[in-house]
């Protein structure tokens, strides 16, 4: 599929009025945020439309640009990128309903390093507040529509915003991001799930009895013509132009194209590739999901990531290919949509337990533990360079792509905090700043449930052998002969999977790959001793 091209920076002056006409009579503004970019099946977008209609008002949508923000968070260059390539297949699509899409963009400084990490980020959340309040007033809107997001610092924006609209407009905001809301499942004291499968249950339940949870919504209507000429003209001009990839996100050309290729933007594609997964995939899905080179998964998330495709839609598909099932019928759909919970469970967390966005982990005790903050360990972690050939395969793919198997994802997780014993927070970090599907929620919960730091902690079973790992998961050797090239003429060996034991010196210095950085054995159990000391 072709790419939308990359167009030049925001002209917004040219097309939006100034002290100018406002639109007559007034428009319903739908906010899109990083999380809901798309046009079907967006829950806020929906009620702005339906209120713009039975109110004669017509609808217009934004969207804030913020670099500073987004560098603050961690977001990666690549999923930058996705951001905009998204956003110029949700203005077109917005066009084509004669919805104008306005780009507003913070090009504020950014917060001196110095000052305390709440009181930078509120200084953004200020600028991003004001710009949102201005373009309120400029576009004359009566309402402003938004999807909820729950992390700590967008939620204190979302509340600086509605004290600022507070007596201007009306402020709608809607759960979206999930199937069943956060804090809707309780455990039967009344209080929130910690562990992962009856939490599944009780959502099954939920959703099962709920069938709006479920419920596909339409896409809005399109605006009804003639616009009033400050919003034709923003419609028509293309004025507002999608900035380019800001400076601070560059990425080497070459390897952008690649991932563009990997993951092109849009929601039809997303949904093109839910219902590929669907009718060729999901059937297999249990058997083939934890096999990294059997291209078994979805590789939806970077969509889901940024709300390019509903989790309701997703599940809601599955279920329809399993006879309207959640629980039985096919191994596949049952289990893919029980991943699915996975990501409503993590949202669960962080609205219950918002600690875990303030770098905490869920076990406090667990802070106490002698995490290393051992940089060489750790930077040839980064690069794969480790000595474990899956570790290392796992680690080149998401440093070439952007993306990595959640089977890999687990593993080098495992082999971060457990074997090198480094600060789950230093990984955690560093999949942010590198993952296309870069999601706070479902990131933290994975680093934290593997650092044994988490939910369902179990510090001393979860500790993953890389080796045996290796030789279950890519038998062949086919995932790491592909990303390590070193190793690609072992494949088929036994060899491959721990090179440096199985081959004599000779043959292993002739590969020019790295040799185990610790021993695994010993590892673990300076891993074990250091849990148990949290005991002591
Ligand atoms: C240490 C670690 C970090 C992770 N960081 C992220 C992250 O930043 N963003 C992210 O989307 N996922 C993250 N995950 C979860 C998981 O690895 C990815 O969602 C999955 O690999 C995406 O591939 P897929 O779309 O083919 O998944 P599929 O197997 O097709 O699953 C469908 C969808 O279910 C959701 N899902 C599946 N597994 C999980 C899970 N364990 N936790 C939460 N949601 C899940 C995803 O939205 C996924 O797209 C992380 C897991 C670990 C162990």
């Amino acid at each position: 599929m072709s790419q939308p091209p990359v167009a030049k920076r925001a002209k917004m002056a040219d097309v939006q009025p100034k002290n100018g006409p406002s639109p007559a009579g007034g428009t319903v503004l739908m906010w899109f945020r990083i999380s809901d970019l798309r046009v079907q099946d967006n829950t806020a977008l929906h009620n702005a439309s339906q209120h713009a209609t039975s109110n004669n008002l017509k609808l217009m949508a934004m969207f804030v640009v913020s670099p500073v923000e987004w560098a603050f968070h961690d977001v990666a260059p690549v999923r930058v990128d996705f951001i905009l390539r998204n956003l110029h297949v949700l203005k077109q699509k917005l066009g084509a309903l004669a919805i104008p899409l306005d780009i507003l963009q913070d090009d504020g400084p950014v917060p001196d390093e110095h000052i305390p990490r709440n009181q930078r980020i509120a200084e953004i959340n200020v600028r991003v507040a004001d710009l949102v309040a201005a373009n309120v007033a400029r576009w004359n809107a009566k309402a402003v529509f938004w999807n909820k997001e729950y992390e700590i610092d967008e939620t204190f924006r979302d509340d600086l915003v509605k004290s600022r609209l507070m007596g201007t407009a009306l402020v709608c905001d809607f759960h979206d991001q999930c199937a069943v809301p956060p804090g809707i499942c309780k455990t039967g004291q009344g209080g929130p799930y910690t562990v992962f499968t009856p939490y599944r249950n009780r959502w099954t339940e939920v959703a099962t009895r709920n069938p709006a949870y479920l419920t596909v919504l339409p896409s809005p209507q399109a605006n009804t013509l003639p616009l009033p000429e400050p919003l034709q003209m923003l419609l028509d001009a293309g004025g507002c132009e999608i900035p380019e990839l800001p400076s601070a996100f560059k990425v080497e050309q070459e390897r952008l194209e690649a991932v563009r290729l990997l993951f092109p933007a849009g929601e039809d594609h997303a949904v093109k590739l839910l219902q590929d997964f669907i009718s060729t995939k999901l059937d297999r899905y249990k058997d083939q999901r934890d096999l990294p080179a059997a291209d078994g998964t979805s590789t939806l998330s970077p969509y889901f990531s940024l709300g390019v495709i509903s989790a309701r839609r997703c599940v809601s598909l599955a279920r329809a290919a399993n006879g309207n099932k959640m629980e039985s019928g096919k191994a596949g759909a049952v289990q893919w949509i029980s991943e699915v919970c996975w990501r409503d469970f993590y949202r669960n967390i962080l609205v219950e337990f918002p600690k875990v966005c303030k770098g905490r982990p869920f076990k406090p005790e667990t802070d106490k533990l002698a995490w290393s903050y051992d940089k060489t360990a750790f930077q040839a972690w980064c690069e794969g360079k480790t000595g474990f050939p899956i570790v290392d395969a796992g680690m080149r793919q998401l440093n070439a792509t952007g993306w990595m198997h959640n089977r890999l994802r687990m593993i080098v997780a495992s082999f971060l905090t457990k074997d090198l014993l480094i600060d789950w927070r230093m990984g955690e970090e560093y999949f942010m700043k590198s993952l296309i599907d870069g999601d706070f929620a479902s990131n933290n919960g994975g680093w934290q449930w593997t650092a044994s730091t988490g939910t369902d902690a179990q510090p001393y079973f979860r500790i993953f052998n890389p080796f045996s790992q290796s030789e279950r998961f890519d038998p062949n050797g086919q995932f790491i002969a592909k990303w390590v090239p070193e190793l690609a003429g072992l494949k088929g060996t036994a060899a491959i999977h721990d090179p440096f034991s199985k081959l004599d010196k000779k043959a292993f210095q002739k590969l020019n790959y790295p040799k185990p950085m610790v021993d695994h054995k010993v590892a673990r159990q300076k891993a074990i001793q250091a849990f148990k000391a949290l005991k002591s």
